[in-house]
């Protein structure tokens, strides 16, 4: 059976998409300022679903989902028809006389998957760019923040062109169901393993696809740096939305003549943070569900605690925690953490720490304090990650010029502002030739004599 008969809204989709509605400047504009504008208008209610799925904060809620999303709306109405205009190439004079540019083409119908862990942020920031580069959108929340996905679902059937929208809500199954649908491009946010089975679908009818999966962050705090801002902005990092961030620090290594004062500058910032018992901050987020809480608790077992390891199972509450005593083998080191758990290596030498980078898997981000600048070229030259912000955590993420996403493992693609547009597009190649002159120098048959005349002509004009 035809996909398109078993869910009848992408047939809508791609009818919308075939009349070109989706293509004018003026309906990209209309469809993000209405994205805006469901932002604005359903803030509260959006802060309340996200809080209700985890217990997120309003105000973590606004920086890192509707505040950002708001600014990356503002950004691409700000570029858009400069993002848009075709770009004109240079011809060589032996194919004159002719023009040839290319122009950025909206794929047709897309599929955006979206995970949990920032339920809005990561449908929505796909769709402003899949949008912007006039496309038809499916999306498909996550069912593990609920709430969340039913207030995107009501929302943007409301707020936007339903002709060219649709948000399609569930589980696995209907995640699978859809991927058997052939989309003209897959936008996947989740995890390496799923990742991977979105990539094998998607390989069936030849969809092109971006992936953003996570992996394990390491943090440097190198001895030449400020250790009590590092410890700030590693604890700030780390313990938002109770670690369950792709791009949180997985784990920090720090040198050895800075690790007792790195702990204690992060033990203070955890109390000066979330209070002596992080359990009553209204800051401080839950565990997600049950199996996360209880892989989070295995993993507890077999670590040294240095500070926190609490646990409420009622509440799906762990603690902001620091480990110590942990090696690159420890059980924790093995698999991304994704929780409140953050081990603390300390290493001797610089070359220590590229061991330990390099025998695992490609992370999506790789964090440095260090006012060293050498230390700071070769952290960047000698390691692969699909991003590094020195001296700071995620921020690299919040810019909107610079693109965001992995390599290797981390996945591949890249979406925010400018490359958001562009992976949501293709370069689509035109030329336009003049009928005359027609020169039967071209056409067969090729003579010796004319193939010589061609071969001068060639290396009298190069291409
Ligand atoms: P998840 O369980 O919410 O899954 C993500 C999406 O995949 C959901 O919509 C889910 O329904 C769908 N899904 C599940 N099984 C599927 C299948 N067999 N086929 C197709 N779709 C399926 O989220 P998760 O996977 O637990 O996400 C956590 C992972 O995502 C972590 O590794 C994290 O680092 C990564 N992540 C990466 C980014 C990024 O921007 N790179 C952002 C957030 C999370």
């Amino acid at each position: 059976m035809q996909k398109d008969q078993v869910l009848p809204e992408l047939a809508l989709l791609r009818e919308t998409f075939q009349h070109g509605i989706t293509r004018e400047l003026k309906w990209r504009r209309s469809q993000l300022l209405a994205l805006d504008t469901f932002l604005v208008e359903r803030e509260k209610d959006i802060a309340d679903a996200v809080h209700e799925d985890f217990r997120k904060s309003a105000a973590e809620t606004f920086l890192t989902e509707t505040g950002y999303l708001r600014g990356e709306i503002r950004f691409a109405l700000k570029h858009l028809k400069s993002w848009m205009k075709p770009h004109q190439v240079s011809v060589p004079l032996i194919y004159q006389p002719a023009k040839g540019y290319y122009s950025r083409e909206p794929y047709g119908v897309v599929l955006i998957i979206g995970a949990w862990n920032y339920p809005l942020n990561l449908c929505l920031a796909p769709l402003i760019s899949a949008l912007a580069a006039g496309n038809c959108a499916v999306i498909k929340p996550s069912e593990h923040a609920p709430h969340t996905s039913s207030i995107i679902a009501e929302g943007l059937g409301h707020y936007l062109d339903r002709r060219a929208v649709c948000v399609i809500e569930g589980g696995v199954e209907v995640a699978k169901s859809l991927l058997e649908a052939r989309f003209d491009y897959i936008f996947y946010t989740g995890s390496y393993t799923i990742g991977r089975e979105v990539m094998s679908a998607a390989a069936r009818h030849l969809t092109p696809i971006t992936l953003e999966l996570g992996g394990k962050c390491p943090c440097i705090v190198d001895m030449n740096s400020d250790i009590r801002v590092a410890a700030r902005r590693i604890v700030w990092a780390k313990f938002l939305n109770a670690g369950q961030t792709c791009l949180a620090p997985d784990y920090v290594l720090v040198h050895e003549k800075r690790e007792a004062e790195l702990l204690s500058s992060m033990r203070e910032a955890i109390t000066a943070f979330y209070g002596d018992d992080p359990r009553l901050s209204p800051d401080y987020p839950r565990i997600v569900n049950e199996q996360h809480f209880k892989r989070l608790e295995t993993l507890l077992v077999g670590s040294s605690v240095w500070r926190g390891g609490e646990t409420d199972f009622d509440e799906r509450y762990v603690a902001p925690t620091i480990l110590r005593g942990v090696t690159p083998t420890s059980a924790v080191m093995q698999s991304e953490i994704f929780g409140p758990l953050l081990p603390v290596i300390a290493y001797k030498e610089l070359e220590e720490v590229f061991d330990i980078i390099r025998s695992a898997k490609e992370p999506l981000a790789i964090y440095l304090f260090s006012s060293d600048r050498d230390v700071q070229e070769r952290v960047v030259h000698l390691s692969r990650s699909g991003g590094v912000c020195i001296n700071d955590l995620l921020f690299h993420a919040a810019l909107y010029t610079l693109p965001f996403g992995g390599i290797g493992s981390s996945g591949f693609g890249a979406y925010h502002g400018k490359a958001g547009f562009e992976t949501f597009s293709f370069k689509r190649s035109v030329m336009k030739r003049a009928l005359y002159p027609d020169p039967a120098l071209r056409y067969p048959p090729y003579s010796i004599r004319k193939f010589g005349i061609l071969k001068h002509l060639f290396s009298l004009f190069p291409l």
